[in-house]
């Protein structure tokens, strides 16, 4: 089983169950052992260990009321009795008083008793009550009318203090009763051999039972009450966990923001820390493992961050605040939570990789129209903003998130503006490491909005692709591709086309002969970018049409390769000609040696499997020798040259040309 501190954590908080050993030995049995989550909740009144528990700390926290009552009543009825009896009474009372508070003194609301330990309390119970009783049948035989009196006042209140403080516990209720209601129905007898009338005796029995049918009503009307409340806030604690995990969920963490004070030094940052392929992981290791593999995980963060509380926001979503000076700090924790992520996590006999994206947000980031968003909804987005700027952590963008009046309007602003001129298509060069010449573009969408100026695609082919306007806009974009690769050939410029087709549209059968057709047209080679996104719909029919693409001439690419999408099982399953690896990598290959060696290990693992490689992202001088050194075949980055619009493409090759003419 794995090591599973947090879980115990919130277990603890939850329910607390704390053994504890009678001085007798008697202590917690196994099936005593699960917190009482229930508690007063059943049906059937319970004497459980925790009810008794109750019952003891109810009855301690009388002690003194009860010794006091004890010496008033011995100064009273030593006027009728004599003090020797008071006198021997009350001493005898107080001792057994002291006997059980000696002995209980450690139990709290929340002990579980054994059944030994709470026979062993009911005998001390019993005892006691008897020892207090017993004091009526002296006055009744010493003191004549009066004493009776004074007696069945005596015991009136023992069975009603019986009443209030026996919690949920039938047991307790009987033995706080029971030696009262004995005292009652045995006065009687010495009243008649006393001289007494037997009305007398009759109105003293009938007393007796009105006190006990009195004090049934009592203790159930507490009992209704005592359940109503348990409920309560068995629910209130219960909407605040999340069931599966047991961890704090969503509601639990935002109340904890809604009312916590500023952190006296530093910043507090919210940091919401999402597991990639999430819905895989869990198909390929089954919901229990799924679960353990989230407390694991919770529990590696709560190590990292001085047992801080981790929470689940959503189902592949964990959440953990934490204090930073400022905000690269903030960053640097959140490294430090993904190399906790390095380590795989064993469950049973297997071990998984695991790998998060984080999203960061503090207090001070809201502006004017999302001040609506809480910070844990801004730490969220933020994990949205990471996966679509394709990094690992990300700090939350306002300007990014946009408004969301605005956003829910900007798709049928894109499809006005596919027409009107606003979108356009810009292209960057792919240059061969071998011959140095430019062998073919990408076409890279852009949309200049007149009010909020350039919107990135990122963030529209995104939302394009969430609200089912990606076979319109991926239409387009290869209509035009088409047409200025027409262009560029009339010109006298022969590049390779490469269109991005977003793996959601594999499934558009009517977009796939609309592709088709236009690939008819294309005046040299086409190239489709596959990206790979969650959901792919169903992967047989992804695959026949990338097999119909291929069987037309087309040439597939394998997008973003190690970009944390895509996988070893994706690669054996996508139909394909080339393998482009992710620019997260290739940017910094001058930098980071590791980087250098996984970008190595691409390319060859593209060559075994028959696929050019193409590096993305080459920003120096340095990288581009590298790539041509590892045998990578072509590269793509801002050294060679940023995406530029048609025109300027022209200008870009005809300048080459010359250059190497
Ligand atoms: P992508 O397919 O990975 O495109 C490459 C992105 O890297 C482009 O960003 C490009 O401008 C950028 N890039 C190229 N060289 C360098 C470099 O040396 N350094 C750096 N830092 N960046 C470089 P862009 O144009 O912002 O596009 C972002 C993403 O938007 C694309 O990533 C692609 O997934 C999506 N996208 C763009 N156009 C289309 C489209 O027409 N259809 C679809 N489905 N997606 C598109
Ligand atoms: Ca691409």
């Amino acid at each position: 089983m794995i090591g599973d501190a947090k879980l115990t954590k919130a277990r603890q908080s939850t329910a607390v169950c704390v053994g504890y050993m009678t001085p007798a030995g008697p202590q917690l049995t196994d099936s005593e052992e699960q917190p009482n989550t229930t508690g007063g909740m059943s049906d059937g009144v319970k004497d459980s260990g925790l009810d008794i528990a109750r019952v003891i700390v109810a009855r301690r926290a009388q002690i003194r009321v009860r010794v006091g009552l004890c010496v008033v009543i011995a100064i009273v009825f030593q006027t009728l009795t004599g003090p020797v009896p008071s006198l021997i009474w009350a001493a005898v009372y107080v001792a057994a008083q002291a006997a059980e508070y000696v002995t209980y003194r450690r139990v709290t609301p929340e002990t579980v008793l054994d059944r030994r330990a709470r026979l062993t309390f009911f005998a001390v119970m019993v005892a006691s009550n008897m020892v207090f009783a017993s004091f009526g049948i002296v006055e009744a035989i010493y003191a004549g009318s009066w004493g009776i009196v004074c007696a069945g006042l005596l015991w009136s209140g023992a069975i009603l203090n019986g009443a209030i403080v026996s919690g949920e516990s039938r047991l307790a209720l009987a033995a706080s009763i029971v030696p009262p209601l004995l005292h009652f129905m045995i006065v009687p007898y010495f009243v008649m051999t006393h001289g007494g009338s037997a009305a007398i005796a009759f109105a003293i029995m009938l007393a007796g039972l009105l006190n006990g049918v009195g004090a049934i009503a009592i203790w159930s009307a507490g009992l209704n009450l005592l359940r109503t409340a348990t409920r309560a806030s068995e629910t209130a604690r219960l909407a605040m966990l999340d069931p599966e995990t047991g961890l704090p969920n969503r509601s639990a963490v935002e109340t904890r923001f809604a009312s916590m004070p500023q952190a006296a030094e530093g910043t507090v940052f919210v940091a919401a820390i999402q597991i990639d392929r999430f819905a895989h992981l869990r198909g390929a290791i089954g919901h229990a493992l799924t679960v353990d593999l989230l407390r694991e995980v919770a529990a590696r963060f709560s190590r990292v961050l001085d047992d801080a509380t981790v929470s689940r926001l959503s189902t592949a979503t964990l959440c953990v605040d934490f204090v930073a000076p400022d905000a690269n700090s903030a960053l640097r924790t959140a490294a430090l939570l993904q190399a906790e992520m390095t380590t795989p996590i064993a469950l049973g006999d297997n071990r998984v990789d695991v790998s998060v994206k984080i999203g960061l947000s503090e207090p001070g980031d809201a502006v004017a129209h999302i001040n609506d968003l809480s910070i844990v909804d801004r730490a969220t987005i933020a994990v949205d903003q990471a996966r679509t700027a394709r990094l690992s952590v990300a700090r939350f963008d306002p300007a990014l998130y946009g408004s969301p009046g605005t956003n829910l309007s900007l798709m049928s602003e894109m499809t006005r503006a596919l027409d009107n001129g606003q979108i356009s298509l810009h292209y960057q060069p792919k240059t061969d490491l071998r011959s140095g010449k430019i062998v073919g573009v990408e076409a890279l969408i852009r949309w200049q909005h007149p009010q909020r100026g350039a919107v990135r695609p990122d963030l529209f082919v995104q939302m394009a692709e969430e609200t089912g306007h990606i076979a319109g806009m991926t239409a387009w974009v290869l209509r035009r591709a088409v047409e200025d690769q027409q262009a560029l050939a009339r010109a006298g410029i022969d590049v390779a086309m490469s269109v991005n087709w977003s793996g959601v549209v594999l499934n558009d059968a009517m977009l796939t002969e609309w592709a088709l057709n236009c690939a008819r047209e294309a005046a040299g080679p086409l190239c489709l970018e596959i990206t790979e996104t969650a959901i792919i719909g169903n992967p047989e029919i992804a695959r026949q049409t990338l097999d119909r693409f291929r069987a037309a001439g087309l040439c597939i690419s394998i997008d973003d390769y190690g970009s944390g999408l895509s996988s070893l099982a994706y690669l054996k399953n996508i139909p394909a000609d080339e393998l482009k690896i992710d620019k997260a990598f290739v940017m910094n290959m001058a930098k980071d040696p590791v980087d250098v060696l996984l970008v190595r290990s691409a390319v060859s693992l593209a060559h075994s499997l028959g696929l050019k490689s193409v590096a993305e992202g080459v920003e120096d001088q340095g990288s581009l020798e590298l790539l041509a050194a590892m045998g990578c075949d072509l590269a793509q980055g801002y050294l060679i040259a940023r995406p530029m619009p048609l025109h300027a493409l022209m200008d870009f090759m005809n300048d080459r040309q010359r250059k190497a003419g």
